[in-house]
């Protein structure tokens, strides 16, 4: 029986240790936290996951939660008036063809878990540095490193060329609440972008203590929403949350007057720079490692995609080692299975970059037709699901052109 080891317990180590163990191969996965530290510890993401993304747990038999997490119906664009009118200059909103669902990993990752376990797998609760790399490495037919953000994951070489930045983007902040006030109409990520100030955008999601709102800010480094800093408790990371909508985001703010935190550990905040690392790494014995998720392909989550990405790559993985058989794993067989992932990705990439920078005329033009457009608007919804599907047209401005005067003429 093939021989795998995992370093990671997050979303695309589980899925793929979980898939790999439903497959009859033998599975170790090391894992820094226990079930119980993450489910009493800090939230880690707000994790959306939409359609493609929640199928592939479905695929495997480990979606336990699609009838008690509310679900995500669509997606709300607005821009509010730089003028400081408190009105919108920029309002549309798509319907998803199916919903997304954004469970925190703090329910997710403790459930997966125990299952893990359930189904025989071994789990090695450890922090695991080189050492450890070369012995599994020694032992076991494959190494994966779905490590997240963490050190170990510097193992893999940064790729200058797929990086777009080198300094983090935003500054990031996790707010999760009850009693906001629901979306009219259908459910939604109700997306707002405040020109030169950053973003905010709000979705519901199931936590530890039942159905919450998670509301996510995305600040301009340096602006008024780059405002972390100097708050030090709770009390004051969610007055700090409202004073924000107050000031920019008066439509949202009025959703939030009865808001309070699901818990003391409901919140974050921090800040990253995107970065692609090359996958396949090399230990000082010579073996080779490869890299999956976060550890390899870390986006800024602007966009709502690293979850994604995690499962997507979760899924490719997998699919590579059952099709290789009992073929060695080696370091071209590695570079394969990024570059599988990839083909996919890049466009993830591209587009979340892309969001990053102010936008461009031809972006402003896109994002104003699909309040009078309701086919753009509902592309462009469903684009989350699957982000390819917003090239070249919103990539490129004669292709935008284009496409805009073909949906006019339509
Ligand atoms: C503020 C914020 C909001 C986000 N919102 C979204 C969103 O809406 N949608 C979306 O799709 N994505 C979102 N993401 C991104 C998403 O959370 C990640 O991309 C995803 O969790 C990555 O999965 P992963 O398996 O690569 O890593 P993780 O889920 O981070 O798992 C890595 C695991 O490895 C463990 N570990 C690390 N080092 C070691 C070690 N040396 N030894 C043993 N264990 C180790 C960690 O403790 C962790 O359990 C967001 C992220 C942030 C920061």
């Amino acid at each position: 029986m093939r021989k795998i080891t995992i370093i990671g317990g997050g979303q695309s180590g589980l899925q793929l240790g979980l898939g790999l163990l439903k497959n009859g191969y033998q599975v170790r996965v090391v894992q820094n936290r226990t079930g119980e530290e993450i489910a009493a510890g800090k939230v880690l993401s707000s994790q959306c996951m939409f359609h493609d993304s929640v199928q592939n747990e479905r695929d495997l038999g480990i979606d336990y939660w699609s009838d008690t997490c509310p679900p995500v119906e669509g997606i709300q664009f607005c821009v509010p008036d730089p003028e400081g009118s408190g009105n919108k200059v920029i309002d549309w909103a798509g319907r998803l063809d199916k919903p997304a669902y954004s469970v925190d990993q703090r329910v997710k990752m403790p459930k997966w878990l125990d299952e893990f376990e359930a189904l025989g797998g071994q789990l090695v609760i450890a922090e695991a540095g080189i050492a450890d790399l070369e012995t599994y490495a020694r032992q076991d037919d494959l190494v994966l490193v779905a490590s997240g953000k963490g050190e170990v994951g510097r193992l893999f070489e940064r790729d200058a060329e797929k990086s777009a930045y080198d300094k983090p983007m935003r500054a990031l902040a996790l707010t999760y609440v009850t009693g906001m006030v629901p979306r009219a109409e259908h459910s939604a990520v109700c997306f707002n972008l405040i020109p030169g100030v950053g973003e905010y955008f709000v979705f519901p999601a199931l936590t530890t203590t039942g159905p919450c709102e998670i509301m996510v800010f995305e600040g301009v480094p340096g602006g008024p929403m780059d405002c972390w800093g100097d708050v030090k408790t709770p009390e004051a990371h969610l007055a700090k949350s409202k004073e924000i909508l107050d000031t920019f985001l008066p439509w949202e703010a009025e959703r939030c007057r009865n808001i309070e935190l699901t818990d003391d550990n409901g919140i974050l905040a921090g800040r990253f720079p995107p970065t692609i690392r090359r996958p396949v790494a090399t230990l000082p014995s010579g073996r080779h490692v490869l890299g999956i998720g976060d550890a390899v392909c870390l986006n800024d989550p602007i966009t709502g995609q690293g979850s994604n990405n995690a499962s997507k790559a979760a899924a490719v993985y997998l699919k590579r080692i059952l099709d290789h058989g009992d073929q060695p794993f080696d370091a071209a067989w590695m570079q394969g299975t990024f570059d599988a992932f990839w083909d996919y990705a890049q466009w993830v990439v591209q587009w979340t970059n892309m969001l990053l920078l102010p936008p461009p005329p031809f972006i402003l033009e896109i994002m104003g037709t699909a309040c009078a457009e309701p086919r753009l608007a509902h592309r462009m919804a469903n684009g989350f699901n699957d982000p390819r599907d917003f090239f070249p047209w919103f990539a490129d401005p004669q292709a935008a052109a284009d496409y805009l005067q073909e949906l006019k003429a339509a």
